[in-house]
């Protein structure tokens, strides 16, 4: 039986966990969870929001199925989120953003790979208090993360068919650092030639997004505007309750949503665990348990089209009962 990490969360994430190893196990496929708890529940008990013991069981296991956690606010820990990304290396955080069935939106035929840089630009924590008055953060853009960011996005064009890849910067006013991404993503494209190439400005993408998402295949951005851009291409499929994530690395991987710990409705069985499982999904790919990801997707897809939806998506279902929906639909 394979040894699976689940890093269940705060906030919403217990819930969507317990809903998502449910259908997991309803599914058929039996999974040991090596259950890992992090964030600012352990703080009191081990001092830090991400204790050691988690790295070493996502790097043991080699998967992780990660629900959101919190970050603490002015205690002076780093998000665990970023963390976790940084000290496994997890450098690429792929998100796609795909129409589901039954769930109306504005656009149709939305079929978009969002793939961002993860461990450095702003992202790097470098800041600095200059005075009173005055703060400072550092965006560090390395060519090495560059071309192994764009190296991985054209790599998974080709092997899931896609027909372009857009470089998205801000390279006319971060001439330096934007300047190299945009550099490394040229460098590394030479050796693609079946990929068809662009380059957009970030303010031009998110206006041209909202005219028409269809315009748009794969895209490869650094780390804040890869963060920015997925939630505007999450909110064109449904929102942050559907939108699915992942992040690669070298040596491990750790599926988890897009969406944060959504501790505006923690605890009151209203939230969407579908970001959650179709991350899920995602993971049972990856380890090549392609029929039970199968199944599952069925699944949910059936339950959607069956009008079963929870209130972020305008139903009434609540987590329990959307969830049992998906059980019964397997
Ligand atoms: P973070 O900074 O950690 O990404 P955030 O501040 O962007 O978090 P989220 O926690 O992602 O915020 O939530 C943003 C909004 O989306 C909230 O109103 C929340 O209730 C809603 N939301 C997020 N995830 C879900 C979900 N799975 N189901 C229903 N609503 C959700």
């Amino acid at each position: 039986m394979r040894t699976i990490t689940l890093i269940n969360g705060d906030g919403i994430g217990p819930e969507i966990s317990d809903a998502v190893v449910k259908i997991i196990d309803a599914s058929g496929l039996k999974i040991n969870w090596d259950i890992q708890t992090a964030g600012a529940d352990v703080i009191e008990s081990e001092g830090t929001p991400l204790p050691g013991r988690v790295l070493d069981s996502v790097l043991k296991n080699g998967v992780a199925l990660k629900a959101p956690v919190t970050t603490p606010i002015g205690k002076g820990f780093r998000s665990v989120n970023v963390q976790l990304r940084k000290e496994l290396d997890l450098y690429a955080n792929l998100r796609p953003c795909k129409n589901l069935p039954n769930v109306k939106t504005r656009f149709e035929n939305v079929d978009i790979v969002v793939v961002r840089e993860n461990t450095e630009d702003l992202y790097a924590g470098i800041e600095r208090q200059v005075d009173e008055n005055t703060a400072e953060s550092i965006k560090l853009i390395t060519r090495e993360a560059s071309e192994r960011i764009c190296k991985f996005a054209f790599d998974f064009a080709v092997k899931n068919n896609r027909k372009e890849v857009c470089v998205v910067t801000k390279a006319n006013i971060m001439k330096l650092s934007d300047g190299l991404f945009l550099d490394s993503y040229r460098k590394v494209a030479e050796d693609y030639p079946q990929i068809n190439k662009r380059e957009i400005l970030v303010d031009n993408l998110c206006m041209q997004l909202v005219q028409d998402p269809t315009r748009f295949d794969v895209l490869v951005l650094p780390n804040l505007y890869g963060d920015i851009v997925s939630d505007l291409t999450a909110g064109l499929i449904g929102g942050l309750g559907v939108a699915q994530g992942a992040n690669i690395g070298e040596k491990c991987a750790v599926f988890e949503p897009v969406h944060g710990s959504a501790p505006d409705i923690k605890g009151q069985n209203k939230a969407n665990p579908t970001a959650l499982l179709l991350s899920a999904v995602e993971m049972l790919n990856y380890i090549g348990e392609k029929h039970y990801a199968q199944k599952i997707e069925n699944a949910l897809f059936k339950t959607l089209s069956g009008n079963i939806k929870t209130v972020d998506l305008g139903g009434n279902a609540s987590t329990v009962e959307f969830t049992e929906r998906i059980i019964k639909n397997l």
